[in-house]
């Protein structure tokens, strides 16, 4: 039986993360949340972990009172959270969203524990120092992000063999083959409507304006050790094709499945084992056709800002990251539109302080000047 500390248990990641947890008897030793208490309660009550971590303090005391019976350890803040992503376990699961992710992880790999991630911007913002510390420890980091862990499968059938190019699959999002001009009338429904997953509202988001691909851009470089030239991103709006791996003979591989998160998730706690899921198995002939086309990286610019953030490094990354946190951010608030959020984030990358080395210290000073110019 394995054991795993879950951090952001109350998310979309978090739960499927506990279903997954409870088919095949995974012992949950930790769980966090940011603020909903309620929902944490009750995963406290069902799961019975050793640590509970809620990270906004304010909410410390209710959580006290809703667990005042129960013998579950209760901590709180950013300290709490590195705290129990440390504890001795085979896994400790990052499924918390936006970079608060980071430090949790840095804290997970100095104690040895290996890593499931789903926080992306984790190795967006510090993908250097995250890499250079799981080698030191020794640690593994296997990706929960569908695509990531479809790479991850494909280059096991290469058998060390380097990959020639990563073929980087993605839906297109509720907008796909919009123009600039039809952009700019969205609404906060219709971005938060996706057409193939259900998952957290940052994610959706990113998923429109299709930053989220830029993201995982370049999760897949510091993941994988390729440059992002190597990297050819696809639109597949049916979602089957998870990505595949093209090898110097021209052979490509790739990993098909139902779009469920489960899958990704289970394996990433598994590995190299794989077990049943209670999730649809995919029918090729119930699908019919698989379409492929090139993604629209003028309408979506988001895309080439990842780019160009990667291919500058140091703080880029960092500074894009913050900058479209809090841009969708002021979106979901209704405080600015859809198309204003490629603008202000290619307006800080200009305007923000570059270095070129990066650091925990960097990461948290670039995080604050984004937030003062947000103000
Ligand atoms: P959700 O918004 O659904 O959940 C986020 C979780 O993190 C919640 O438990 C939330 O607590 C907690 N949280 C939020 N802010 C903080 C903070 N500042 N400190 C500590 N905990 C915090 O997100 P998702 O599950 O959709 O996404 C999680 C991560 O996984 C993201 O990085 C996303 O990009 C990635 N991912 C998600 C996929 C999906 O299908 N959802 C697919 C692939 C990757 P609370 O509930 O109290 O707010
Ligand atoms: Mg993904």
């Amino acid at each position: 039986m394995k054991e795993i500390v879950l951090l952001g248990s109350t998310g979309s990641i978090g739960t499927q993360t506990l279903q997954v947890a409870k088919l095949h008897n995974i012992k949950v030793k930790a769980l966090s949340a940011n603020s909903n208490v309620n929902l944490l309660a009750e995963q406290v009550r069902e799961f019975s972990p050793d640590f509970v971590c809620i990270y906004d303090k304010n909410k410390y005391e209710d959580l006290k009172l809703l667990l005042s019976d129960t013998d579950t350890k209760i901590l709180c803040g950013k300290e709490g959270l590195c705290e129990i992503s440390a504890i001795p376990c085979d896994i400790t699961v990052n499924a918390i969203v936006g970079m608060a992710g980071f430090m949790p992880t840095v804290s997970a790999i100095y104690a040895g524990n290996n890593i499931a991630l789903a926080n992306k911007e984790t190795l967006v913002v510090g993908g250097e120092i995250i890499k250079r510390l799981a080698k030191e420890k020794n640690v593994n980091i296997f990706p929960i992000d569908s695509e990531h862990s479809a790479i991850f499968q494909s280059l096991l059938a290469g058998q060390g063999n380097k990959p020639k190019k990563i073929i980087l699959t993605a839906s297109g999002g509720p907008f796909r083959g919009f123009s600039s001009e039809q952009l700019k009338s969205v609404t906060k429904e219709q971005a938060l409507r996706h057409p193939n997953w259900v998952m957290g509202a940052k994610i959706t988001i990113d998923s429109a304006t299709m930053m989220n691909k830029g993201l995982e851009l370049i999760e897949a470089v510091w993941l994988f050790d390729v440059l992002p030239e190597q990297i050819e991103i696809v639109v597949h709006p049916q979602s089957i094709l998870h990505s595949a791996v093209e090898y110097e003979d021209g052979s490509v591989i790739g990993q098909l499945g139902m779009p469920d998160m489960k899958i990704p998730i289970q394996l990433a706690l598994t590995y190299p084992e794989r077990f049943v899921t209670n999730t649809a198995h995919l029918s090729l002939t119930d699908i019919g056709s698989l379409t492929f086309e090139k993604p629209d990286e003028d309408v979506f610019s988001c895309i080439g800002l990842a780019r160009k953030a990667i291919r500058i490094g140091g703080n880029m990354p960092c500074i894009m990251n913050c900058a479209n946190e809090a841009a969708v951010d002021m979106f979901l608030k209704d405080k600015i539109k859809f198309y204003e959020i490629p603008e202000k984030i290619s307006f800080l990358m200009d305007k923000i302080r570059y270095t070129e080395t990066i650091s925990p210290e960097i990461i948290e000073q670039t995080e604050r000047e984004v937030k003062e110019q947000m103000k």
